[in-house]
């Protein structure tokens, strides 16, 4: 794996000397108090930790190690011991803390862990939402941020993304009370949608395309949940769980967001209306310019071409 991994990123880095340092090592688990939000101190036996110290033994041995020279911002990582991460804490089979143990688990959870044990640091995840995971990122906090983010022309401009690991579509979800089961049921409605998401856009787009509203006025660039009011309008909430207690207040009408996430709130008497729609790209986002991006890319790539990411997918039924 490391051997693998080292070949791949010979095109971007220069292999400077031979240590005991870096991939192949088993990751160890942070317990640092970091930014103080939240973190994970793990020393529960972890499939992906499992699963990579038998492919270490397979290599031969983990002190045969060749060490790269990582770029500044990567070394930096590396020099501190630990790889903050900032994931979601409660997105099923993408990153979800058990409320009693403060464990974290998904896929999101485990591509980050094997960042970390490819650094040969350990690991802090900072749950964060889609309001506050760039500004974590921004101010350095976090180095890197896996929380279903998906990749859009506009977030690129201001940050890196790798290669797209996962692909999910937004739905709504609704209280069966309501009789909503379409688009078409939407019309003239108001949407919670969470603020810093693509939710709203996404709705806006779809309701217009199924000629449900007028798309005059509608710039994909341009558009702003908190002054759209032509056919549907929004309500902008700071997270998930408000806004499902937002719409059994019945003060929205509908729940807006990817599928993935809306999972945990379909509860009884609620259902997803009939359309998906928007394909959501998700995608590691880091510091624009960041040497560190294109080693996650380089790392996501080498895991969709090995069927590591296909693997998370089965194991968290995402597929
Ligand atoms: N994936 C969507 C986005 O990035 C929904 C928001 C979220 O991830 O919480 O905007």
């Amino acid at each position: 794996m490391k051997k693998k991994l080292a070949l791949l990123l010979a095109g971007l880095m220069t292999i400077a000397m031979v240590t005991g340092c870096g991939a192949g090592e088993e990751p160890t688990t942070g317990s640092d108090a970091g930014t103080g939000i939240t973190e994970e101190s793990s020393s529960a036996e972890e499939s992906s930790t499992e699963e990579s110290s038998s492919e270490a033994t397979e290599e031969g041995s983990a002190e045969a190690s060749v060490e790269i020279e990582f770029g500044a911002d990567t070394q930096a990582i590396i020099d501190r011991g630990v790889l903050y991460v900032g994931v979601k804490n409660a997105v099923p089979g993408f990153g979800l803390q058990d409320t009693l143990t403060g464990e974290y688990s998904g896929m999101e959870i485990d591509i980050a862990r094997k960042i970390a044990e490819y650094l040969g640091v350990e690991v802090e995840f900072t749950t964060v939402t889609a309001a506050t995971r760039t500004e974590l990122l921004d101010s350095g906090d976090i180095d890197c941020v896996l929380a279903t983010f998906t990749i859009t022309d506009e977030r690129k401009e201001s940050w890196d993304f790798t290669t797209p690991y996962y692909t999910d579509a937004v739905t709504v979800l609704v209280e069966d009370a309501s009789g909503i089961t379409s688009l078409e049921g939407l019309v003239d409605k108001k949407v919670g949608v969470s603020s810093g998401s693509t939710s709203a856009r996404a709705l806006t787009a779809a309701m217009i395309e199924a000629g449900l509203i007028d798309g005059t006025g509608y710039d994909k660039d341009t558009f702003d949940a908190a002054t759209w009011t032509t056919g549907v309008s929004y309500q902008q909430y700071e997270d998930y769980p408000a806004i499902s207690t937002a719409l059994s207040a019945g003060e929205v009408d509908a729940f807006c967001v990817d599928k993935s996430i809306l999972a945990i709130y379909k509860t009884e008497g609620r259902s997803y209306i009939e359309e998906k729609f928007s394909p959501q790209e998700y995608g590691i986002a880091t510091r624009k310019g960041s040497d560190f991006s294109a080693l996650c890319d380089e790392l996501v790539n080498t895991w969709l071409n090995d069927g590591t990411i296909d693997g998370f997918i089965d194991t968290y039924g995402l597929n």
